[in-house]
């Protein structure tokens, strides 16, 4: 019997119906696929009965790898690591469709991690489907001028497609969440605005939206300088609140910043 570690963010899926739901999201046979924080194998075993050409798995936990080894052999491969700490532009020759019931407290790391470490066009995944914790996944899918839009949502947006799949119910879950979760698809967009640093869109977005309730004149002065050419360029109030400038406006003002510093 496994006991779920806490710190590992260890709530394994046990209701077949999502189980069914998300492996039927996108075709898995004869494609790469892979999984990040495979568990116990719930979703693992119904990836494989889907038939892909191989399936890659990434997990922390060494009690559970040894599992997972135990009852799945050679039918996958496994990598005992931290998922923040892999390269993923160097995890297969071949595009990878990416599973994961995300351990919630790094969900949005892996996220950002994944987006930023895009290179040029070159995207390594076709598909996510991922799930978080429901209330970050309204923050990814939200849209400007709603109470949940921010930096999440405009990274996540910038070059990605996002559908909402379902929600999930902590009775799901075993040992059960405190929370509600959700499963997004996500699909590389074919052109998105380009950026000389994705960081910079980071750093832009971290610093406008730290006060939300707050003026854009503040957060503004701070990047440009107090130089108003830019909001002027732009036909920028900056007397509104970060949440009423759209995804567009993001990245035209990350642009303007780059070109300023270099
Ligand atoms: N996929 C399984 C399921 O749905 O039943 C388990 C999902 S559970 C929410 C998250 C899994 O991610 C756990 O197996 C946990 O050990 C693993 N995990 C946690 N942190 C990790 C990390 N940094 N790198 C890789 N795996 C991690």
């Amino acid at each position: 019997m496994i006991k779920a570690k806490k710190s590992l963010g260890q709530n394994f899926l046990i209701d077949q119906n999502i189980i069914d739901i998300i492996v039927s999201t996108i075709e898995i046979k004869d494609k790469s696929i892979l999984e990040i924080g495979p568990g116990t194998g719930n979703l693992t075993i119904n990836i494989l009965k889907k038939g892909p050409k191989n399936l890659l798995v990434v997990e922390k936990d060494f009690n559970l790898v040894e599992k997972l080894d135990k009852n799945f052999g050679s039918k996958i491969q496994i990598i005992n690591k931290d998922v923040l700490k892999i390269e993923e532009n160097n995890l297969s020759n071949e595009i990878l469709t990416v599973f994961g019931n995300l351990p919630y407290n790094i969900s949005t790391e892996i996220l950002c991690k994944w987006i930023l470490n895009i290179r040029e066009n070159n995207f390594w995944f076709d598909y996510l489907i991922l799930m978080f914790q429901k209330e970050v996944a309204d923050r990814i899918i939200s849209d400007f001028n709603t109470k949940n839009y921010g930096r999440l949502s405009i990274l996540a947006n910038w070059k990605l497609h996002i559908k909402k799949i379902c929600d999930v119910k902590p009775c799901s879950f075993s040992p059960k969440p405190k929370i509600d979760s959700t499963v997004l698809l996500f699909q590389p967009k074919k052109k998105f605005f380009q950026l000389k640093e994705p960081k910079n869109l980071e750093k832009l977005t971290r610093i406008f939206f730290m006060h939300r309730r707050k003026m854009l004149k503040k957060p503004y002065n701070i990047l440009f300088n107090n130089n108003l050419e830019v909001a002027d360029k732009l036909k920028i109030d900056l007397n509104l609140r970060p949440q009423n400038l759209n995804f567009e406006t993001y990245f035209n003002l990350t642009k303007e910043y780059e070109n300023l510093r270099c």
